[in-house]
């Protein structure tokens, strides 16, 4: 049974890094657990010109440095402003059917857009967020589902309208990747 590493990347929020294992473990069916070694430092992805870190790059290092374990996933999570070269923004990224995903609270937080702050709904949209982009990494498409947390997001008020959990097609997939399993889906 494959395990999920939560990886620190700078900065990031410490109280929602802690709080997250227990709200994954009951949706993903497997152990999450956080990775004490020390936040990694995403410098070597920023870029000057558009003050985002190019969240592909930070993928690489993941695997790179944490890619070890060959049933473990990874998951980076951080506060740190995050984009692809063609979007303006993402909330994540995941290697499909891989080994690696990154989440950015960045644009989950209210704050950015001037509300007042929601710990509370920071968290959700991050348990969300996180749950989405592991999907990914086990081999899981977007869902046309809009409730399913599979389902794509483009602006934050969209992740609200999705539960946390995956649609009973999602997770019919999700059963069928268990390990054993895993080499008829590539
Ligand atoms: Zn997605
Ligand atoms: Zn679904």
């Amino acid at each position: 049974m494959e395990s999920i590493l939560i990886v620190p990347i700078s900065p990031f929020d410490e109280q929602l890094t802690d709080q997250l294992p227990l709200r994954l473990i009951p949706i993903l069916k497997r152990s999450v657990t956080v990775d004490r070694g020390g936040a990694m430092d995403p410098s070597f992805a920023f870029d000057t010109a558009r003050n985002q870190f190019n969240s592909t790059k930070i993928l690489a290092h993941l695997l790179t440095n944490y890619g070890e374990v060959p049933d473990r996933k990874i998951l980076g999570l951080t506060v740190a402003d995050l984009f692809i070269p063609v979007l303006t923004f993402v909330f994540g990224e995941a290697q499909l059917s891989g080994q690696a995903a990154v989440v950015s609270t960045y644009r989950l937080d209210e704050s950015i857009y001037g509300l007042p702050e929601d710990s509370g709904l920071l968290l959700e949209r991050s348990v969300k967020e996180a749950v989405h982009e592991i999907g990914h990494t086990f081999g899981l498409y977007h869902c046309h589902d809009f409730e399913c947390v599979m389902h794509s997001s483009t602006v934050a008020e969209e992740i609200d309208l999705k539960r946390t959990d995956f649609c009973p097609r999602c997770v019919q997939m999700l059963d069928q990747v268990l390990p054993g399993r895993e080499s008829r889906q590539r």
